[in-house]
């Protein structure tokens, strides 16, 4: 999950009792513009595929001055890691980036222009997916204006500041990123996940040069020890690479691969270390510190340990390389952090959740063998995000389920938080309404999900974390689904979350512990699984393509795979209205049963590391697109005039300062997507633009 390092070239600007902090020289950064209206504005603007929210910190106020400032250190430490995400997704994203935010800046052309307003919705594009490949689908973004019109844009903006390489001209600049940019043959996805082809060489990340799958596999074959109980994280914090012949792993920490950020990230670890909550809490942030500075991943397992442990400390952090799903081999891991303090009022509802963990793992319709026998802490909690970073921006999930090392989960336990106010703001932004309006059967459906969805939703989310991932055992003697399962461990144990929620959605327990008032909530999330499975998620995916996503490759194949299993009692019925396909679920209870059966399997499949089986579900239900449906589906959903997805402007934290003492933090949320972006670039750019 993280390193960091100490930073002696910081310059700090005291102005108007605040501080801001400017690396190196050029400009200052631009102050964010302060949001003036009273009603709070949650969607600021959409194009392309994307929209464009804002999120609130609901409560930041009211916290203590120290734990205001804690949370202000791990913001700092959150952001400092941001090109560590550009440069893992592409080699060349940070040149590219630097490249289109000159232009930005300083063009001096016509900038009302058609080809201008294409230029700035691609980079915007970019800035969205942290480099030139779409965050969702992992295909390069091809921009609408012509590459003569690139070339044009670089000449007519000043040459000196552009991101030159020695002796590199701007022609040369203009010649090596054309075809970068625009050949859709050459680096076409960042992650490809097709098992016929070499699957490293052919993802454009950076998380492996010059080696092959064959390789890389052979590596970690000799590398790994099967017979350890207690396995480090193998490959999560490096890149494999080819050193006169040999293969290496540079690793990403203070003194190597990216220890340029590494050490900002540190420096603010240090500051936050310093200002702990309490003793459990220092320590927590010092193992990671020092794990930045060794990329010892035993110190990561340590660290991951305690930070597991620690439920009291009410501000948290994730912070390190934790996302696994940029690597087609799921080894490497993407940066990211999560800041966040406790919302005590919402995180009662998951420690019903927590507290009866042992019932729910007694009563799984999985074989006795892979439940496990002491459930132990599975602690979950609601939160309220304060700061983001690395790949959760500007893009951030609805819950996370950490530490990923499977045998801490079973021996220490897994914590769970929900991201509250962030779920609160995708539903004001996407207008979620509208799009059940568009997928649902019926106006019963729709009124029950209006009534319910709210609920229905954190709560699913809830016991996806909670239950789901924190469920099951492997058979003894069984590897890792990452080493057994491969390319389809991520997608199956998503799988495996889902169905759990969904079993126990309608269960009476859910009443009886004061989860939901009634059974019809269980419907509404039933409702959506079907709806979302077969068609409301067809939207994020061009016509033509396959599903490539691990979650929705998952739904895709929950929904089909129920589908088909409950076929000769028609439990699932597509229906035709008004020439609009329709899937409407005709029997609760059997859908129920049937998700018990597809839970057991699945779990089956986790324990003992059936890859032939995982790979057969998989391909037959979760990967490929009826195209004729794809193409109704999109077509309805052009009409509603709704972004696939979202994406948010955070608000941004500032001290203020009395002589050298912070005295107080202060929230402001800016408006406009491009000044953040360029204010993120100006303050945090800390890596060179060739890694
Ligand atoms: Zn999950």
């Amino acid at each position: 999950m993280k390193q960091g390092a100490f930073v002696s070239i910081l310059i700090f600007v005291i102005a108007f009792g605040t501080i801001s902090l400017n690396c190196g020289k050029g400009e200052a950064p631009m102050a964010p513009k302060q949001d003036e209206a009273k009603e709070f504005k949650f969607l600021v603007e959409q194009f392309a595929d994307l929209a464009i929210g804002r999120f609130q910190i609901p409560g930041f106020e009211n916290l203590p001055l120290q734990q205001k400032k804690l949370l202000y250190y791990l913001y700092q430490a959150a952001l400092s890691g941001r090109d560590i995400t550009w440069d893992q997704d592409y080699r060349h994203n940070l040149k590219i980036r630097r490249t289109l935010e000159t232009i930005v800046k300083h063009y001096k052309g016509d900038r009302d222009s058609e080809n201008f307003k294409k230029f700035m919705i691609y980079t915007k594009r970019v800035w969205f997916s942290s480099g030139i490949h779409h965050h969702y689908s992992a295909d390069k973004i091809i921009p609408d204006f012509p590459k003569e019109y690139f070339s044009q844009l670089v000449k007519n903006s000043p040459d000196g500041l552009f991101p030159l390489a020695e002796g590199e001209t701007v022609e040369d600049l203009i010649a090596q990123l054309t075809p970068l940019i625009f050949d859709p043959t050459i680096d076409a996805k960042r992650v490809n996940l097709d098992p016929t082809v070499d699957m490293v060489t052919h993802s454009a990340n950076n998380f492996y040069k010059d080696v092959t799958q064959k390789e890389v596999e052979e590596f970690y074959k000799k590398t790994i020890n099967k017979d350890d109980p207690t396995p480090i994280s193998y490959g999560m914090n490096s890149r494999l690479e080819k050193k006169d012949g040999k293969l290496v792993e540079n690793v990403w920490k203070v003194g190597g691969m990216y220890s340029k950020a590494i050490e900002q990230i540190v420096y603010w670890l240090e500051k936050a270390a310093g200002a702990a909550e309490n003793d459990v809490q220092k320590n927590i942030l010092e193992l990671l510190i020092k794990f930045y500075q060794t990329g010892d991943l035993k110190t990561f397992d340590e660290y991951s340990i305690a930070w597991t442990k620690d439920t009291v400390s009410r501000i948290d952090a994730v912070n390190g390389f934790i996302e696994t799903y940029g690597d087609p081999l799921g080894f490497r891991a993407s940066y990211e952090s999560v800041v966040s303090f406790r919302d005590e009022e919402a995180t009662r509802r998951v420690e019903i959740l927590g507290r009866n963990a042992q019932w729910f793992e007694d009563h799984s319709p999985i074989q006795d063998e892979y439940k496990r026998k002491e459930v132990k802490g599975v602690s979950g909690k609601v939160i309220t995000v304060v700061g983001l970073g690395g790949v959760t921006s500007p893009n951030p999930p609805l819950g996370i389920n950490l530490p990923n090392a499977n045998w801490i989960r079973k021996v220490h336990g897994s914590k769970s938080v929900t991201l509250g106010n962030i779920s609160e703001a995708y539903d004001k932004v996407s207008e979620k309404a509208g799009l059940v309006d568009e997928y649902a059967y019926s106006q019963e459906e729709i009124d029950l999900n209006n009534k319910y969805g709210a609920l229905e939703d954190s709560l699913q989310t809830d016991m996806h974390e909670i239950i789901g991932h924190g469920s099951g055992q492997l058979k003894k003697g069984v590897a890792t689904p990452k080493e057994t399962l491969k390319n389809y461990s991520s997608i199956i144990e998503e799988n495996r979350a889902d169905l759990v929620a969904y079993y126990y959605f309608m269960d009476p327990k859910m009443v009886e512990l004061g989860l939901i008032p009634s059974l019809d909530v269980g419907k509404v999330s039933y409702n959506a699984a079907i709806r979302n499975g077969f068609l409301q998620q067809l939207r994020r995916i061009k016509l033509g393509d396959n599903i490539e996503q691990s979650h929705m490759r998952g739904r895709q194949l929950t929904a089909k795979w129920a589908f088909e299993l409950g076929k000769s009692e028609n439990v699932i019925e597509k229906k035709i209205k008004n020439n609009k396909t329709y899937f409407v679920i005709n029997d609760y209870q059997k859908l129920r049963a049937i998700f018990g059966k597809m839970l057991s399997e699945i779990q089956r499949i986790v324990s003992e590391g059936d890859y032939e089986a995982a790979k057969n579900l998989i391909e037959t239900y979760g990967v490929k697109v009826d195209y004729q449906l794809h193409k109704e589906v999109l077509e309805r959903f052009a009409k509603l005039g709704i972004a696939p997805y979202t994406g948010f402007i955070c608000p941004v934290l500032e001290p203020v300062m009395k002589g050298d003492e912070i005295v107080d933090v202060k929230v402001e949320y800016p408006m406009d997507f491009t000044e953040q972006m360029l204010f993120y670039s100006e303050k945090y750019s800390f890596l060179p633009t060739k890694n």
